[in-house]
């Protein structure tokens, strides 16, 4: 969460995949809040160390730019290649080495660019370098769109034969027969190009959302008991959602949701369309489902999906359990949907950014002396940039050049969920590190379901440290409750969506109608099953059930569950780490030394946990219980 991963590929431009976060981002509103570019403020006074050195990307932006136009007249070199591939095993090789030197290229500058904007939007060149490393992408994409219906046409027998004859082919071995696996879903030339030219209409349900969202809807407003008027749009409800008062949180949520049901047709009818398109699709291109289709991406068996919505359901007594444990921390006569964002605990503890960076190598000895110290020479170099700053992004994230060293970006702010988020971004930083460092170009790019893994792994063993090192019942019971919240967080409300997803294509596919109004009862469902209404756990007031309408995320299906396996796999490995010495951290590191050389799902395998076996999903269960085992201890102290 928090961050863009990289995704390499070997057929296609290089590609930023945005990591959606684990809280709901509310995506159009940041898109309609980026402002026009204004003139270049000046920017603050920060000690250099903690910002960035790009160079070692580029010397400065003048060498950008000429690489840039070297690499774009490059491009008809690569376009000429189109033809060539089925000639002979040579002729193979120098084409794709040739390709593979062109999208190696192409990442450092679309890194450079793209990072550097982040840290400043009022800087125009800043933002205008960025649109032409975007430009750039697209003229690359253009330029080899050719190069896997090639593949897939040449046929598995001539690749093959090519890839055992010719040895400089191993490395790209992965690329093609990834590319011929998807040639009995791919259709033909015609019908492709007639889909893709359909792309903008086919993808345009999400600006419905945040159109609507952002434009049309006339939000309501309410007076804080400070006598503060605030708007109850997204943002208003995100910053309100956890005020200290009941009361308030109470009015927040039966002012806003309502908004949400009174738009749910029209909501309804977008979304809609967005689960027609994803099973017409599924459909044409010989997918069984349009889960298995988006699964297939990345080779994952639609049984990971369906195993971890039935072992999250069998888990749901924990859940509950969480939600009884905090009304009794907030001292509550019962507990309500309004009730799940106030912090339980608070710390009165600053963390500076340098105790940051201390703290996370410290919880990093479980990984080995290797790890800690090649952690310890990039915290030594300006690979962070830090702290908030005026046009800065808000957010986290990683992203890193193959051939030098990752970046990670912060807004640190001194209190303890920064430093979870730099040990997260530094886990997703060790994760590019080390693929890059054992496997080549074109194997060293992993996808979003492993690299969410290694974020949190890092993210678990600095809350374990963190409960080592407290001195007060105060301290603990915070940390602790950090740690549940998490899991509520990314892995049940994650479990939750992707159930919803699921439900809504399955109705489809059914040959049910999907309206708005059958969103609501199928999410309704979901929030009181998940919640414990029946159970007298949680009582969730009806109107509350139009929250589907509010989350963008489920215009981008079946992506949101790779959040919950994550955090699950990560509360195997964790345990695996810390119990089983030297043996189990090899095994673990052995996942992120892979990167992208084989598919995720069969990369976890060979490290022994099966993500569609119920271990993942137990591990984190049994870690949620032991939590609260010690919490409740603490609180009978008391
Ligand atoms: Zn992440």
């Amino acid at each position: 969460m928090r961050d863009r991963t990289m995704r390499r590929h070997l057929f296609g431009a290089a590609m930023v995949a945005l990591c959606i976060g684990a809280m709901p981002a509310v995506a159009g509103a940041q898109q309609v809040a980026q402002q026009q570019a204004k003139p270049a403020a000046e920017a603050p006074k920060v000690d250099p160390k903690y910002t960035w050195d790009l160079s070692p990307l580029f010397k400065s932006a003048a060498d950008w730019d000429a690489e840039r136009k070297a690499l774009l007249a490059d491009l008809d070199k690569v376009a000429a290649l189109k033809g060539t591939l089925g000639k002979d095993a040579k002729t193979l090789r120098a084409a794709l080495d040739a390709i593979s030197a062109v999208n190696q290229r192409a990442e450092r500058l679309l890194v450079y660019a793209y990072i550097d904007s982040t840290t400043n939007q009022r800087d125009p060149q800043l933002q205008e370098r960025r649109n032409l490393a975007v430009a750039m992408s697209g003229q690359l994409g253009a330029a080899t769109a050719w190069l896997a219906p090639e593949v897939q046409e040449v046929g598995a027998e001539r690749i093959e034969a090519f890839i055992k004859a010719e040895p400089g082919l191993a490395k790209h071995a992965f690329g093609l027969r990834d590319t011929l696996r998807l040639k009995k879903h791919t259709l033909t030339k015609e019908t492709e190009a007639a889909l893709a030219a359909f792309t903008p209409v086919l993808q345009s349900h999400s600006d419905i959302y945040g159109l609507m969202t952002n434009a049309d809807i006339d939000w309501p407003e309410i007076k804080l008991p400070d006598g503060k008027e605030v708007t109850l749009n997204n943002t208003g409800y995100v910053q309100n959602r956890q005020h200290p008062d009941r009361e308030v949180r109470k009015r927040v949520f039966d002012t806003f949701w309502p908004v949400y049901g009174q738009f749910a047709d029209s909501m309804g009818a977008a979304l809609g369309a967005r689960v027609q398109a994803g099973v017409i699709s599924a459909k044409m291109r010989n997918y069984p489902t349009a889960v298995a289709a988006s699964l297939s991406a990345n080779n994952i068996p639609e049984a990971v999906y369906r195993t971890l919505v039935a072992e999250t359901n069998k888990g749901l007594p924990t859940l509950h359990r969480y939600f009884q444990l905090r009304q009794r921390m907030l001292n509550l006569p019962d507990i309500g949907y309004y009730d799940i964002y106030p912090p339980m605990v608070k710390l009165d503890r600053k963390f500076p950014f340098d105790e940051a960076v201390t703290l996370t190598l410290a919880a990093s000895k479980p990984l080995g002396d290797r790890y800690v110290n090649e952690l310890k020479a990039f915290a030594a170099k300006r690979q962070t940039h830090v702290y908030p700053a005026e046009g800065k992004d808000s957010g986290a994230y990683q992203w890193g050049a193959y051939g030098t060293d990752p970046f990670v970006f912060l807004n640190h702010q001194d209190d303890y969920n920064s430093v979870s988020t730099y040990a997260h971004e530094w886990g997703h930083g060790m994760h590019t590190a080390l693929a890059n460092a054992n496997q080549p170009f074109e194997m060293a790019g992993y996808s979003l379901f492993l690299a969410e893994i290694a974020a949190i792994t890092k993210e678990i063993l600095l809350s374990d440290y963190m409960l080592s090192q407290a001195e007060t019942k105060e301290e603990r019971l915070f940390y602790l409750g950090e740690a549940l919240e998490q899991m509520r967080g990314t892995f049940f409300r994650q479990t939750m969506f992707a159930e919803f997803e699921l439900a809504t294509h399955d109705a489809v596919e059914r040959g049910e109608a999907l309206t708005g109004t059958k969103m609501t009862e199928i999410y309704c469902d979901l929030l009181k099953r998940y919640h414990g209404a029946a159970e007298g756990v949680m009582k969730i007031d009806d109107a509350y059930c139009s929250e589907w309408a509010y989350i963008p995320h489920f215009y981008r299906p079946f992506y949101v569950y790779q959040y919950a396996t994550s955090i699950a796999a990560a509360a195997y490995f964790a345990d695996q780490i810390e119990t089983g010495g030297e043996k189990a951290r090899e095994n673990y590191l052995a996942i992120l030394r892979a990167g992208g050389s084989d598919y995720p799902y069969d990369i976890l395998k060979r490290a022994g946990l099966d993500m569609a076996s119920p271990a993942p999903y137990q591990a984190l269960l049994k870690r949620m219980d032991a939590i609260m085992d010690e919490m409740e201890k603490l609180l009978d102290q008391k």
